[in-house]
């Protein structure tokens, strides 16, 4: 039987699994703190828009009014020395909601645009679903989000229905969070699908019959003094084609993850791609 999410469901899930690696992984800990903090503000931003939702032609200025003040005082009380002096400075030049309504049409931005109306929008497009996210403007193709046509953040592996099957692949929309199914071997970002051409790196090598690379230089090496991965379940998987890179999270080997927390906490796997001379298909939320 389905059971219907609560109304803070996925963020209760996302609070659960920060806390989880705030002790995990040392090294993203500052991070994982800010999200945290982040999370609250989200949380109270998905409640409101839900349970009094605003039009859909009047997103942008929704968000810049309700909810973007919450997210700068909580970005300055717990973010990062630079975060708070760029978001300063922004705010000094330019109304919160042009910034907002950019990020909805996908034009270009800088980095600490991005960051800031994609804090704000996201948790607003989660709690209103369809007519809302259909105001966002991009492509509706099958390398972009079926609801806003925003671009893929991460892949992930589902669970699969009986244990001999490998679960589907996945793709979630970095400004909406909403999933679609994509190919198990075909580029997330130019849709090569030549296995020769698409490079897979993990901590521990090859997967199952495909071609891998073992991942080095993570924190002590790679695997700790217990010899335990910090990143089991998670790999890059990279296109020669495009030189586009995301990480992908397999719910088999570690069903607690939330995939949009993991992806967020794998710094070293990202510093990875890129000294390979792989670019992200889009940064996430803090920058990575
Ligand atoms: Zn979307
Ligand atoms: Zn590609």
């Amino acid at each position: 039987m389905a059971v219907a999410l609560t109304a803070v469901e996925p963020f209760a899930e996302r609070r659960r699994r920060v806390s989880e690696l705030r002790t995990r992984n040392g090294f993203a800990r500052q991070l994982l703190d800010f999200y945290g903090a982040l999370l609250g503000v989200q949380e109270t931003a998905f409640a409101d828009a839900g349970s009094s939702p605003p039009a859909a032609e009047a997103l942008g200025a929704y968000v810049a009014e309700v909810v973007v003040p919450s997210v700068v005082d909580v970005s300055v009380a717990a973010g990062p020395d630079r975060l708070r002096g760029d978001l300063m400075s922004r705010l000094a030049a330019e109304e919160p909601r042009g910034i907002v309504e950019r990020w909805m049409r996908g034009d270009d931005q800088p980095p600490i645009d991005r960051y800031l109306a994609r804090a704000s929008l996201g948790p607003v497009l989660e709690a209103l679903g369809h007519d809302a996210r259909s105001a966002c403007g991009g492509p509706r193709d099958a390398r972009h989000c079926p609801e806003c046509g925003g671009p893929p953040q991460l892949a992930f592996f589902a669970l699969a229905k009986d244990d001999l099957a490998t679960g589907p692949r996945y793709l979630v929309c970095a400004r909406c969070a909403a999933t679609w199914g994509y190919p198990r071997i075909t580029c997330a970002a130019c849709g090569e699908d030549a296995s020769t051409r698409l490079r897979i790196f993990s901590e521990h090598g090859t997967t199952s019959g495909e071609r891998g690379s073992v991942v080095r230089g993570l924190p002590n090496g790679g695997v700790t003094a217990e010899h335990r991965a910090f990143f089991p379940h998670m790999r890059i998987e990279a296109c020669e084609s495009c030189r586009r890179y995301l990480l992908s999270v397999d719910l088999a080997v570690d069903p607690a993850a939330v995939p949009l927390v993991d992806e967020m906490a794998a710094i070293p796997l990202d510093l990875f791609a890129r000294e390979q001379g792989f670019s992200k298909i889009t940064p996430n939320l803090m920058g990575f």
